[in-house]
């Protein structure tokens, strides 16, 4: 059913393909779904522009039971009551997904990667009939729909699959001729070569949703989730944290990369790349008198800007050092291409000159995941690159602060650092982009380096 991205052909059954990166200028049928579709009948472009179409996802907490998922359907029904089509995306109920990448690493170490998505998406798929049949019992026409039946399709990267288009025929027929609730299992799609079932990585049900309302062409897409809002950092460290009533979407991307785990990153760039106006709200509110909570938008959008608006933390870093490799051309290529060629993302680099000027010292994080194997690619390469020790540390934490205003501040990050260092918080590394700065440090003082910097920049709440 898909075209190539690239094609600029018109997409006559309706597939939205689209790329995480820049969309490509041949292929922008995927936005306007409706008008892509075969035209049989009733128009559904004419249809679709009577009736708005809501995206609403709910996170693991939010449908943790049948009493939760009996919530979330009252919830729907008022969207539903207020004039819009809705297609709704589930995770799995809380914990579960955590019990079935268990049970696959206990099954073997070394587990099929394919085996594991058939496994894990398994949670979603609970989900998804449960809620419709709930909706159901309000008198709601609903179905569910798993990643394959929509399709929702991917790459084979399998356990962190990206998602190559979404084909919203069968979704809109639903809404057109029944005004069905479309009850989607977030997380999962198919591999449309191999027909294989993939999964999109931890928190992949976001990504899900964004996907789905800029196929849909969807007015915007609630992610409901147990918080109420983005906050100025992980509202469950810092209590003084507040809730932002907008976000810009490139401080989100940066927030959810440095490790605000609220959003899946790629869910940001889905919603920044196809302008899909997204809301953080909670779920645990009263279905009849829900809060707005927060909109990553434009920042063209955001009235009064913040120099800094948050600060997020990651424990999922590892440094790794190697002492005194030879300073000469090409060690840097010797040492980061072939860790780029086994997939590892190296973030922080740092290369201290020694004394003799013949050698240097190289520290870098790479992600704690990737640490063993990171290491063993490299004691492999000892010879070649000619270092004399490789240290490893995993109990380090990267601090990052966020905003769009040190575009045109200076000295924001020099604040930081004298302040962490009055309370002798020791920095490892540091990195610096356009509109954010992060420090490496002991994870010990994860907390302290965190509370230290919200209030420097004045988050707290008063
Ligand atoms: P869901 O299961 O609904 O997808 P997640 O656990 O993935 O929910 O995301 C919500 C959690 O994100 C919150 O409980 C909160 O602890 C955490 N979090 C981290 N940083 C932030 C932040 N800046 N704002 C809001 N929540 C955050
Ligand atoms: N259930 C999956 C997870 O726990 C996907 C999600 O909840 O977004 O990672
Ligand atoms: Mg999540």
């Amino acid at each position: 059913m898909r075209l190539p991205v690239d094609s600029g052909t018109v997409h006559r059954h309706g597939c939205a393909p689209f790329s995480t990166g820049v969309r490509p200028d041949a292929s922008p049928l995927w936005l306007v779904l409706s008008q892509t579709l075969p035209v049989s009948g009733n128009s559904l472009r004419v249809k679709s522009l009577l009736m708005k179409t809501l995206v609403m996802k709910f996170g693991g907490t939010s449908v943790a039971t049948l009493d939760r998922i009996r919530n979330v359907a009252l919830h729907v029904k008022r969207e539903v009551e207020a004039g819009y089509h809705v297609a709704v995306v589930v995770s799995a109920m809380s914990g579960k997904t955590n019990e079935l990448v268990a049970w696959c690493k206990d099954a073997s170490a070394l587990y099929d990667q394919r085996e594991y998505d058939a496994v894990v998406a398994s949670g979603e798929q609970v989900t998804s009939g449960l809620l419709a049949i709930a909706l159901q019992n309000l008198g709601l026409p609903a179905r569910s729909w798993q990643g394959w039946q929509i399709p929702l399709t991917t790459d084979d990267a399998h356990g962190s699959a990206r998602i190559a288009g979404v084909d919203g025929t069968g979704i809109l027929e639903g809404f057109r001729a029944r005004r069905e609730v479309a009850v989607i299992a977030g997380f999962q799609g198919i591999h449309a070569e191999s027909g294989r079932l993939t999964t999109l990585g931890r928190g992949g049900s976001d990504t899900s949703a964004v996907a789905i309302a800029a196929a849909l062409n969807a007015e915007r897409c609630d992610i409901y989730t147990d918080v109420d809002g983005v906050y100025t950092t992980d509202p469950r460290i810092v209590p003084k944290a507040q809730r932002l009533e907008r976000v810009a979407f490139e401080e989100m991307l940066e927030m959810a990369s440095m490790g605000a785990k609220v959003l899946q990153v790629r869910s940001v760039e889905l919603a920044m790349t196809h302008r899909v106006p997204t809301y953080v709200r909670t779920s645990f509110d009263d279905p009849n008198d829900p809060k707005p909570g927060t909109l990553i938008c434009g920042e063209e959008d955001i009235v009064e800007q913040q120099i800094i608006t948050g600060i997020a933390y990651s424990k999922d870093e590892a440094q790794i050092t190697l002492r005194r490799v030879a300073d000469k051309p090409g060690i840097a290529a010797a040492i980061f291409v072939p860790l780029a060629e086994a997939n590892i993302n190296v973030d922080m680099i740092i290369q201290v000159v020694s004394d003799d000027t013949t050698t240097t010292d190289i520290t870098f994080t790479v992600p704690t995941a990737d640490f063993e194997r990171a290491k063993t690619i490299l004691e492999g390469l000892r010879t070649l690159i000619g270092y004399t020790s490789l240290q490893g540390a995993t109990d380090v934490v990267k601090v990052s602060a966020i905003g769009v205003g040190m575009r045109s501040h200076a000295g924001v990050a020099a604040r930081a650092f004298k302040a962490l260092a009055e309370k002798g918080v020791n920095i490892r590394a540091i990195t610096t982009s356009e509109i954010k700065f992060s420090v490496l440090i002991d994870s010990a003082y994860t907390e302290l380096a965190v509370r230290t910097l919200h209030s420097l920049y004045g988050l707290d709440k008063a």
